[in-house]
Parts: C-alpha cells; sequence; structure tokens
C-alpha cells in the first residue's frame, strides 16, 4: 500500500517535471490556478429569465415566458465569453481534462454566494445534469458533477443522482438551434432516490439555447419536484423571446 502511494508519488513529480503546469492566466509556472490569479477573478452574475433573457431578479422565469419554462429560475456566473478566465478554465477542464481548473469555477460560486447569501436559500438537494455512460467512460469524469460537488458544498447540502441518460446524444455545441430540441428529448430518465427534498438546484456546465436543462427539469417536474437551474457560462442569444 504504502510502496504504491510512493510509487504514484514519484510517477507525479516525473510527470510534473516533464510536463509543468502553467498558471492559466498569468502563466507562471506550478498550477494551472495560481492563488492570485484565483483570487482575481469576478464574477459577472447574469440574471436573465432563462427563456427570453430579459433581466429578471434572480433569473426568475418571467411572467410571459412561465408556461414555456420548466425552470423556475437560471443564473450564471458569466456570459459565455472566450476572454474570460472562467469559460476558459471550464472549457480546459473539458476538452483538455486539467481537472484543477475547477478551482476557479469554485472561487467564482463563492463569490456568487458572498454577495447573495439568500438566493438558494430554498434548495434542498444539487443535481448535476448527466453524462452518457459511454461518454462517462471516454471521459472518466463529468464537469457538470464537479461544479454540483462545489454548490453543494458551499450550501452544505447534499448532492444527489436523480437523473440518467438514457440514449448518446450529440453534443450540443455541434447542433444548429433547431436540431438542439430534438438530440435532447427524452434523453433522460428519472432515478428515485429516498429523502429527496422538493427543491432542485440543476447544474450544467454551460446554457445556450437552455435545451438540455429544460429536458431535464422536465423529468425532474414530473415527479414534483421544482426546479432551479445553475450554469458557469451562458450564451446570450441574439435572437430574443424565442422558444429554447
Ligand atoms: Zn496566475
Ligand atoms: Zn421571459
Amino acid at each position: 500500500m504504502l510502496l504504491a502511494r510512493w510509487g504514484k508519488r514519484a510517477i507525479q513529480c516525473c510527470l510534473d517535471a516533464l510536463f509543468p503546469s502553467y498558471c492559466l492566466v498569468c502563466k507562471k509556472e506550478g498550477n494551472v490556478c495560481c492563488k492570485t490569479c484565483k483570487q482575481n477573478i469576478s464574477i459577472q452574475e447574469m440574471f436573465l429569465c432563462p427563456i427570453c433573457q430579459i433581466d429578471q431578479e434572480f433569473g426568475q422565469v418571467c411572467i410571459s415566458c412561465r408556461a414555456l419554462s420548466n425552470l423556475k429560475q437560471h443564473i450564471a456566473l458569466c456570459p459565455y465569453d472566450m476572454d474570460l478566465v472562467l469559460v476558459q478554465a471550464i472549457d480546459r477542464v473539458k476538452y483538455q481534462f486539467e481537472e484543477d481548473c475547477i478551482q476557479y469555477v469554485e472561487e467564482g460560486i463563492k463569490q456568487l454566494l458572498e454577495k447573495y447569501p439568500e438566493v438558494y436559500e430554498k434548495i434542498d438537494v444539487v443535481v448535476a445534469i448527466p453524462l452518457h455512460k459511454k461518454r462517462y467512460a471516454e471521459r472518466g469524469f463529468n464537469q457538470s458533477e464537479y461544479i454540483a460537488s462545489i454548490l453543494a458544498k458551499q450550501l452544505n447540502i447534499s448532492q444527489q443522482k436523480l437523473l440518467q441518460r438514457t440514449r448518446q446524444t450529440k453534443q450540443q455545441a455541434l447542433c444548429n438551434k433547431e436540431d438542439r430540441l430534438l438530440n435532447v428529448k427524452d434523453a433522460f430518465a428519472y432515478i428515485s432516490q429516498e429523502h429527496v427534498g422538493e427543491n432542485i438546484l440543476l447544474v450544467d456546465d454551460v446554457y445556450t439555447t437552455g435545451a438540455t436543462m429544460q429536458e431535464a427539469a422536465r423529468v425532474l417536474k414530473e415527479q414534483g419536484h421544482s426546479v432551479w437551474g445553475f450554469s458557469v457560462a451562458r450564451g446570450v442569444l441574439r435572437s430574443k423571446k424565442r422558444r429554447y
């Protein structure tokens, strides 16, 4: 056991020497997320109606969109803009497997909850949008689960698996606006668990048209839950007043 641990540490040391990490922001050698740069990030919280994108208190769905949305509310830490550190960080986690970059997101969530401590006071449980088991096996992790566990920890509530992907879907980023709805239709199933609260915070890394989150929220809503949405970044669509 001890030998195995030493061996692992030795391998890690060699890897660090061969492939040193550089801070995502200041490029200093050491860690992809250096302490200074982590503390220097700032959020640009987005409180927009999940459907029509008008400004709403804490991102609540507006009266005119209520019948169209399975989410009661959606909050993002920042707009989807590749110039922003938070967006670069989730991109690096997702596509380059640099899991340490999630620490920037952790700092962003901390800032949101410090600024608006009451925002999630009704939430009982945090749920991540799941990956299909095949994609999970390829990637080895689900970045939305990382984000959900940060939220659960900071809110001091539990994170539960209440959803599973029943079929593989194309990456939403590769679909056009019209295909996104069809792509995720009936892609989720409910996993019943004991002692689940009513109010769920559903978590995904990026919210673009909202099709994935709305479809997952529909499944939860059918089981009697109220669903709030959280994403690190939100893509702002040019055409307003459209169905997700
Ligand atoms: Zn740095
Ligand atoms: Zn609206």
